[in-house]
């Protein structure tokens, strides 16, 4: 396994070629100063940008026309005299230098309205993509084979926006017509397009491992996409996550990431931006605040550290940058220790619609729904894929729209035969025709054909602050109760509001004074099935009876938590063990973030809409902790301090302690 380092910075470097003198004020010394103040010990620089030029000299690519020297070279010794690690960057799946000189190697989208992500008119400004299935990707072969045999001894390599689009290009023609793949049908296009895929990831891979085995190699796609072990096996070397909590990831996208991650044999590291946006900002930037919670969160989730930032043309370093870096480095060097070669401690695993079904739908409202509730509630958990090993948990979460094929229901099958629990929601646990794949104690009728309806819930699960019925905003499934334990009802509304004639008042219809006769959640043994889709709507709506009733719900199935704290819903907590080590460190993570900023026009120019911002840390008081170990614990510490902690250990074997206060975050290490 490739071991990754703490302290990394991703360094953008796309320059447009009527830029001007282009890296003239690198200094030296001024750039091994800069990286010194940022205690940044690795930086992966740019061979290759998307404009499609190089910044080295070079027989096969285009050096940058306003580039007279080889400033790879320059940047490159300058970070080996300081052992600062260079892994070298070339965009993959832009080039616009090289598409002025064969257009023919562009994607031609089915769709013309889509000509490219970035562009969306021969007219507007932006990169274009490129055809894994043409000439290009040899081309782009040739560069990474020249760039290792300048750069031996770099330190990986890193390829950028790996992905094919719906392409009917010359060359996706051939492979189809080549294939007998037809051009009008949109799953043969789906079958060129993994092809072009497949043949990238082999072609560029193998001429990375021919020219070294331990060359580590990564391929950005700006999310690793959960059940895709097949690509992640043969092609990775390690993983780095992409989100940029402010440019379009939002802050709970790195945390389930990362939990997914975590369950695959990679060291990882977690990326974040300095920018107050997204990539590209120049002279953007965050709150200090905000970038060490982001790199406290990597720890937490047991991942490394890496911060995008872009260089500017001049070739020099931004000194509030690397002031801001150094700020959240410094704060992350002292905790390295607790934070290297550590297990996620998991007692739920989070089976996701994205890891099981065949098309991998991102940002499933269900997953990520589930995925804010467990985080939220302070649960341990992981979140897998169709072959994780089921064995490890105690319970299993399938939210909405996990489809379970029949090896999958056997497996299931199995887990719950041998006391696994299984907690279903919405159309996960039914087969297509709508009938239950599990015996949970009730009979399935169909989807309601009522929007919204109600749920009255028993105290068990519901929320503590309603016990009237609650609204419920995506449709229940019918289920009558036969032999399970019935755990709410739901109640109709008079009628759906359609027409000038069904509607009342501002909103929906009210509920009718009596249930409707079917069950809102039901349990019969170690499986229970909530009839709504609680965890889409949690992830479209928000509410937080919502939120209760559903961590309320899963309190239920699985008995008491491995680990109760009184943190607030905002707050977070992870527990690693370090194995090696003889110990558990338990993270504790705090910061609120709050919407600044608006969306819409505003005095002629369009916003990027409200963004997500921390500047303030406060500290958190007397936070309690209860844990059930699993081994026998000799000392509580706070780490990095070495503060000894008081605990108590009581009959049943729980372990609880209290922190008088913490600010961002606490590592507490449980020795054992
Ligand atoms: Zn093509």
């Amino acid at each position: 396994m490739h071991h990754l380092r703490f302290r990394q910075v991703h360094l953008d470097f796309h320059t447009s070629p009527i830029i001007p003198g282009i890296g003239q004020s690198f200094n030296k010394e001024e750039w091994q100063e800069t990286l010194k103040k940022g205690h940044v010990n690795s930086i992966t620089l740019f061979a290759k940008c998307h404009h499609g030029w190089h910044y080295h000299l070079t027989k096969v690519g285009r050096m940058h026309p306003n580039l007279g020297f080889d400033l790879l070279r320059e940047q490159f010794d300058a970070c080996k005299e300081l052992d600062i690690n260079v892994p070298i960057y070339l965009s993959a799946g832009l080039d616009d230098a090289m598409l002025d000189e064969h257009p023919e190697w562009q994607n031609v989208f089915v769709d013309s309205r889509n000509l490219s992500a970035s562009v969306s008119s021969p007219l507007h400004s932006g990169f274009h993509h490129v055809c894994f299935n043409s000439p290009y990707t040899d081309y782009l072969v040739r560069q990474i084979r020249e760039t290792l045999t300048l750069f031996p001894n770099c330190n990986g390599i890193f390829l950028d926006i790996i992905s094919q689009p719906d392409c009917c290009c010359v060359h996706c023609m051939k492979v189809m017509r080549d294939h007998g793949w037809n051009p009008l049908n949109a799953d043969d296009r789906r079958k060129c397009m993994n092809y072009a895929l497949e043949r990238y990831y082999q072609m560029t891979t193998n001429c990375v491992t021919s020219f070294n085995p331990d060359m580590p190699i990564f391929h950005n796609s700006g999310h690793v996409t959960p059940g895709r072990r097949d690509l992640l096996s043969k092609y990775f070397s390690h993983l780095e996550l992409e989100s940029l909590p402010t440019g379009g990831w939002g802050y709970d996208h790195f945390p389930l990431s990362a939990k997914y991650v975590h369950t695959l044999d990679f060291d990882f590291l977690g990326m974040t931006g300095k920018f107050h946006t997204t990539w590209g900002e120049f002279g953007g930037f965050k709150h200090p605040n905000a970038l060490r919670y982001e790199c406290d969160a990597m720890l937490a989730y047991g991942a490394k550290c890496s911060i995008g930032d872009q260089l500017h043309p001049s070739g020099k370093l931004d000194e509030s940058t690397y002031e801001l870096i150094g700020e959240a480095y410094a704060d992350v060097e002292k905790k390295e220790a607790w934070c290297d070669n550590v297990k996620n401690v998991a007692e739920i695993g989070l089976l996701i619609a994205e890891g099981v079904n065949d098309d991998h739908p991102r940002n499933c409202p269900g997953d990520v729904g589930a995925g804010r509730i467990l985080l939220e509630g302070h649960f341990l958990f992981d979140v897998i894929d169709a072959e994780a090993d089921f064995s490890k948990y105690r319970l299993l979460i399938l939210p909405n729209n996990v489809k379970i094929d029949s090896t999958l229901r056997n497996r299931l099958a199995s887990y719950v035969a041998a006391g696994g629990k299984l907690l279903l929601s919405g159309s996960s646990g039914l087969d297509a025709n709508g009938k239950f794949l599990f015996d949970v104690g009730a009979e399935c009728e169909g989807l309601s054909p009522f929007r919204p309806d109600y749920a009255c819930l028993n105290q068990a699960i519901g929320p503590d602050c309603v016990h009237t019925p609650m609204v419920m905003y995506l449709p229940s499934t019918r289920i009558k109760v036969t032999d399970g334990i019935k755990l709410g009802d739901v109640y109709d509304p008079y009628f759906n509001r359609t027409d000038h004639q069904h509607f009342c008042s501002h909103q929906h219809t009210p509920y009718r004074p009596t249930p409707s006769g079917y069950a809102a959640a039901v349990r019969k043994g170690n499986i229970m099935y909530l009839a709504h889709p609680v965890f889409s709507i949690y992830y479209g709506w928000g509410s937080v009876p919502m939120a209760e009733y559903a961590r309320k719900a899963i309190r239920y199935l699985l008995g008491e938590p491995e680990i109760i704290t009184n943190l607030p819903s905002t707050a977070r907590l992870t527990l690693m063990e370090q194995p090696e080590e003889h110990r558990y460190v338990l993270h504790l993570l705090y910061a609120s973030t709050v919407n600044r900023g608006s969306g819409g026009n505003i005095e002629g120019v369009q916003t990027r809409g409200s963004i997500e911002v921390i500047e303030d840390l406060l500290p958190l008081h007397d936070v309690k902790v209860d844990i059930r170990p699993r081994r026998e614990i000799k000392k509580v510490t706070l780490a990095p301090e070495g503060t000894g902690v008081l605990f108590n250990v009581d009959s049943s074997g729980r372990l609880n302690f209290k922190l008088e206060r913490f600010t961002c975050h606490q590592m507490v290490v449980l020795e054992y």
